[in-house]
């Protein structure tokens, strides 16, 4: 039997208003990795003049100008700009917004080196803290929203289906760990909703954080099964792996199976490939 995710608020998904602060602007690339698009997160503390716009998202013009009408109909400009990592769909409309903007990019890694763990932002009488959540990528951050019990996750846990620990920058041991930190968060009552980086809001923060947990060793259990069913003698154990445990997977995802098999097979300490 396999964990069976808990069912969401809102599906399908189309962004909007989730919280007294956070409003979602759904960006216009959905696909098998991205699910409904990216969503680009504004905040804003009510009555406030300054926003912060959590992921810009892709250089999609159209959605950058929707995102600054967005933060213009409610009567604020954009303050800061922050970034959960740096992949492309996250991360690549980030200069030009900063451009369309004026305001400051934050976010970890090159070029942005200035967020770490426990770091506060309190752009526009917000009050954001910095959760370092690294696993999906090595840089990958969460941000806490006390104010509304809520945590902005990125793409270390998603609004539906799970994610991808993108071997060799992600790290299975790391990701394991910020589960662990975020099941923490949302265990003591601190953290109830998780606004993810795609898909829909999660209501029921604590029950997909258990959830995803279970996955996670459930498939690192099947994946030690393959390779003591043959797997680890074949040519090629990630194909070995595939085959036995993600058959079932469509195959438009099978590059991100593969990083993530990589991923389990360095963490159990199989040599590949
Ligand atoms: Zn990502």
């Amino acid at each position: 039997m396999s964990a069976s995710p808990p069912p969401s608020a809102r599906d399908p998904w189309a962004g909007g208003p989730v919280t007294e602060r956070a409003h979602c602007v759904l960006a216009p690339n959905p696909g098998p990795m991205t699910l409904d698009g990216t969503n680009t997160w504004v905040l804003l503390e009510p009555g406030a003049a300054e926003a912060v716009v959590i992921d810009p998202g892709p250089l999609d013009e159209q959605h950058l100008r929707a995102v600054l009408a967005h933060v213009e109909e409610r009567g604020a400009r954009v303050g800061l700009t922050v970034l959960t990592h740096g992949h492309h769909d996250h991360a690549e409309g980030a200069p030009r917004f900063a451009e369309l903007t004026g305001a400051p990019t934050r976010a970890v890694g090159t070029g942005h080196d200035d967020l770490g763990d426990g770091d506060r932002v309190t752009t526009g009488g917000l009050d954001l803290r910095v959760v370092a959540t690294p696993g999906h990528t090595s840089d990958s951050i969460s941000f806490a929203l006390p104010a509304d019990h809520a945590l902005l996750t990125g793409d270390t846990v998603l609004g539906r289906g799970t994610t991808v620990v993108a071997h060799p920058d992600g790290e299975l041991g790391a990701y394991l760990h910020s589960l662990e930190r975020i099941a923490t968060l949302t265990g003591g009552g601190d953290v109830t909703r998780i606004l993810p980086g795609h898909g829909p809001v999660v209501p029921d923060a604590s029950a997909m954080v258990a959830f995803y947990r279970t996955h996670r060793a459930e498939r690192l259990e099947q994946v030690r099964q393959a390779l003591a069913d043959g797997a680890v003698q074949e040519a090629d154990p990630v194909e070995g792996v595939l085959t036995r445990v993600y058959a079932e997977v469509p195959q438009e995802v099978w590059p991100a199976a593969r990083m993530s098999i990589r991923a389990q097979l360095d963490h159990l300490g199989v040599a590949w490939g």
